[in-house]
């Protein structure tokens, strides 16, 4: 199988489904020297050990400075540090240059050497064009992996050197199995909520689904004022509310569409109650006040105005 390894490949998909751990195995599969009949990492040899340590003199993995560590659904759930200075979202181009030395000059264990892009979409115009010249003229033994949750911003001639690799959902049953084999107090609520992506759905720290729980218990009571709500959220990170609103809202929309609540599944009943003194147009409406909310959410000028607007909206639609 790596024989036949395109020199560069494009792992997309949602966040939260493992493609940035499916790089990584293959990554370090490419780069063990005793790899098993099935082509898999021994994970005992030196090549194995200095992967797990993050030392292998082939591997780069290159990634914003604002994912270290790694960090699969960083930009999902990034808590952001008051008073510290925000690590960049973008991968610079010195980053893709300063691959330079590593490209030219040869393996260090006579093998493959390895570049992991994660998440791909972060690399900023310059950047994406200085690795287009590597894709352009790859050095031989060198291996691209591209992971991205958004390929449609990825540049077009990127997107075109690399074989691209679509990765779906796993069934729900799989992934629960998964959840439970991990230790993880997930419950198949709690997988739905996280859009059936596992890895988000172990992510999910188990104090903020309570606090989502208390907001959804106020949002189902058709007494509940605009500002009580915003009273709740207010110690909140106004990002979190607005994704958590977004799954419900989408959820109001899809049940008074005669369809099925997709992340609530456990608060079906109660959605649905609510949706009947929700006219369809105005519910279309607060989603995509919530979408242009969502791009101030990361620095609003003031918290609390935002909750305000957020829920005297909501509370606007029946
Ligand atoms: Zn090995």
């Amino acid at each position: 199988m790596h024989g036949r390894l395109p020199h560069a490949l494009l792992i997309h998909g949602r966040p939260g489904i493992g493609k940035l751990h499916l790089a990584q195995v293959l990554a370090q599969s490419l780069l063990c020297e005793n790899r098993t009949q099935e082509g898999l990492a021994c994970g005992a040899c030196p090549a194995c050990t200095w992967f797990a340590s993050g030392n292998h003199p082939d591997f780069r993995l290159v990634q914003p400075e604002s994912l270290l560590p790694a960090q699969e659904d960083a930009e999902v759930a990034e808590p952001v540090e008051e008073g510290k200075k925000k690590a960049s979202r973008q991968i610079k181009i010195d980053q893709i240059r300063g691959l330079g030395d590593f490209l030219n000059v040869g393996s260090h264990r006579n093998g493959h050497r390895v570049v992991l892009i994660h998440p791909a979409e972060s690399m900023n115009p310059g950047s994406a064009n200085a690795l287009l010249k590597s894709l352009e003229e790859p050095s031989p033994g060198v291996v691209f992996l591209l992971v991205s949750h958004q390929p449609s911003r990825l540049l077009a001639t990127v997107r075109s050197r690399c074989h691209a690799l679509a990765l779906t959902l796993p069934p729900r049953e799989l992934s629960l199995r998964w959840l439970q084999e991990q230790g993880s107090k997930a419950t198949p609520a709690t997988l739905a909520f996280a859009g059936d992506a596992p890895l988000e759905a172990a992510a999910l720290p188990e104090e903020e689904a309570e606090t989502r729980r208390r907001l959804f218990d106020l949002l189902s009571q058709p007494t509940s004022s605009a500002l009580g709500l915003a009273d709740f959220c207010q110690r909140l990170q106004p990002g979190a509310v607005v994704n958590w609103m977004l799954k419900w809202t989408y959820d109001l929309i899809a049940l008074a569409s005669r369809g099925r609540s997709r992340y609530n599944i456990d608060r079906e009943n109660k959605l649905s109650l609510l949706v009947q003194n929700m006219p369809i147009v105005k519910l279309l409406r607060f989603y995509s006040t919530l979408s242009s909310l969502q791009a101030i959410s990361e620095h609003p000028l003031n918290a609390r105005l935002f909750f305000d607007d957020l829920f005297i909206a909501y509370k606007e639609i029946g």
